[in-house]
């Protein structure tokens, strides 16, 4: 059904469970929802009682303050816009010009820089009105504030930003209903109750922290014990408070790659002195958590069977992105299979498609649901453009209905833009069309295929794999590495062992070695036009 259920009706059937601990402590379902009631009054007393479907930014510690920035923007029926306050004034700048905002919520923390940034919006200091003596209870406005559900059956909830990998970030509108079936078929696939309790440690302007994390939770009644920000140290010992009361105990934990692998160093730096720990560790991990899951970015497989040696759990990894929510995961129950990010979620429709220049149109490799996937005769192993559709799929790009005419084929499939490919029914992401497929010599590469190959190699900490304009081949494969090996990296060897393993035009013909961390933003994604433009040179200029 398209009728919403909005999260704050849920507020009310939970109000004296805790929904969310944070650095400030504990926060009732009731209490944030009274909060919220109160910030929709103010934006409503900011905007005038008319208004509705404004933009409103907020730039918000990981704490119950974006959690109430939230709701009481959807409580006064306007678009939440969150921002990582973290940006720099430039980026954020440029979201809150695109959104065209007319409020900014912000805290005494990031005020200044708010500030700073402006251009004729109101600005909403949340101190400034909440967490005065004064304000207990019965001084808070409406209890009850919100729009009529039928209005957020046809109406927008968020504008997220799309992480700018291969572009300029672009904002992706989300309805209220396309919220709600993002949410949904998680609930679903990953059996989410209200028992649930989820380590949140993610940024949250982006569709992992917010859907994932953070909605899926809140929608279903559950717990989120939220952290400030990432850091390995703090999640690990929120891992193993094995002394925290059941029902606050983590039993759910989601993390960007990046995030695994830091977790690991920080394991076998600290923890793993003495077999009696190790076993402490893995015993509480299995006891306590129901689940952990992996996304954003590719999960290498060395990192997969590393955790599972640690912790006692198989990653559960699944492919999703901003304009649609998640598309595909492995399963709760049942095998999940190194290097695949598993079968359509429900009420997911995918196919895979290659397009035919001549026809303009696609040829249909492969199509499939949560029922199952129909490979096309003759097609089996094929690689093509992922196409996604079903109620989950965004509305439009905002403002910017050139890109989502683009974006959609006639018969309102969306392209991902991602290449990918089917086995017995599971899905693998070869990666960005435009940017990790490689055309070299006749031959479409892999370059997420070319990373997983390299990962294996012992002394290699991370890697990305770009393709290099060449003059002779198109492009060829190029490798920056994180090489932890000891004296420096040997490129002829490196090569000498990469044929050992994979087909020779799939071995780096160029190899460069970088000494600490590839630069990759706070989801774990490797800017690779900025790796093209600093370590090599364009053949043509
Ligand atoms: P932009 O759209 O601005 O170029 P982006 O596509 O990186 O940036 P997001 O929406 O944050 O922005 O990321 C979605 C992309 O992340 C997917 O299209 C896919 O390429 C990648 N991705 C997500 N999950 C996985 C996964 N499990 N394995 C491999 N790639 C993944
Ligand atoms: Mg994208």
């Amino acid at each position: 059904t398209t009728s919403i259920l909005p999260v704050f009706k849920q507020a009310e059937k939970f109000k004296d469970d805790i929904a969310l601990t944070d650095q400030h402590g504990e926060h009732t379902y009731g209490h944030i929802h009274r909060l919220s009631g109160h910030l929709a009054w103010q934006i409503q007393t900011v905007l005038g009682k008319d208004a509705v479907q404004q933009r409103i930014v907020f730039l918000c510690p990981n704490d119950v303050s974006y959690v109430i920035s939230q709701w009481a923007t959807w409580m006064a029926g306007h678009i939440a816009v969150p921002l990582y306050p973290r940006h720099p004034p430039p980026e954020l700048e440029y979201f809150i010009r695109d959104s065209e905002a007319a409020v900014i919520i912000t805290t005494s923390e990031y005020a200044p820089k708010v500030k700073q940034i402006i251009a004729g919006q109101q600005v909403i200091v949340l101190e400034e009105f909440f967490f005065k003596p004064s304000l207990e209870d019965d001084a808070l406005r409406p209890a009850h504030f919100g729009q009529d559900p039928q209005f957020y059956a046809f109406s927008d909830a968020m504008i997220l930003y799309t992480s700018g990998t291969t572009g300029p970030p672009k904002g992706v509108l989300l309805s209220h209903s396309n919220v709600q079936s993002q949410v949904g078929c998680l609930h679903q696939a990953w059996g989410w109750t209200q028992r649930d309790t989820l380590l949140h440690c993610l940024p949250l302007h982006h569709t992992h922290g917010i859907i994932n994390a953070l909605l899926c939770p809140l929608y279903i009644g559950a717990r989120v014990v939220m952290l400030p920000s990432f850091s390995p140290a703090e999640v690990w010992s929120h891992l193993l408070a094995l002394n925290a009361p059941v029902e606050a105990r983590v039993s759910l934990f989601m993390a960007v790659p990046t995030m695994y692998v830091k977790l690991l160093d920080e394991y076998h730096a600290r923890l793993a002195k003495t077999s009696r720990t190790k076993e402490y560790v893995r015993s509480v991990c299995t006891q306590n958590m129901r689940l952990m899951i992996s996304g954003s970015a590719a999960l290498p497989e060395s990192v997969l069977a590393s955790w599972q040696e640690v912790t006692g759990h198989v990653l559960l990894e699944r492919y999703g992105m901003t304009e649609i929510g998640m598309a595909l995961s492995n399963p709760l129950k049942g095998t999940r299979h190194p290097g695949f990010v598993g079968t359509p979620l429900p009420g997911v429709e995918v196919r895979i498609a290659k397009f035919v220049p001549r026809q303009k149109d696609y040829q249909v490799v492969c199509e499939g649901s949560s029922a199952g996937t129909k490979v096309m005769p003759g097609c089996e192993n094929e690689s093509g453009e992922l196409l996604v559709r079903g109620p989950s799929v965004f509305k439009e790009y905002w403002r910017n209905p050139d890109a989502t005419s683009k974006e959609f084929t006639h018969d309102g499939w969306f392209r991902t833009g991602d290449t990918a490919q089917c086995h017995e029914g599971s899905y693998k992401i070869l990666g960005r069309t435009s940017i990790d497929i490689i055309k070299s010599g006749g031959f479409k590469i892999s370059a997420l295929d070319v990373e997983r190959e390299l990962l294996t190699h012992p002394d290699i900490a991370d890697v990305a794999v770009v393709g290099v304009p060449d003059l002779t081949w198109g492009q060829k494969v190029a490798a920056v590495v994180v090489w932890h090996g000891e004296g420096e990296l040997d490129p002829v060897a490196l090569r000498e062992w990469g044929r050992e393993r994979m087909p020779h035009y799939k071995v780096p013909s160029e190899v460069v070695q970088v000494k600490d961390t590839l630069p990759r933003n706070n989801m774990g994604k490797v800017n690779k036009k900025q790796l093209l433009l600093d370590f090599f040179k364009d053949p043509h200029s």
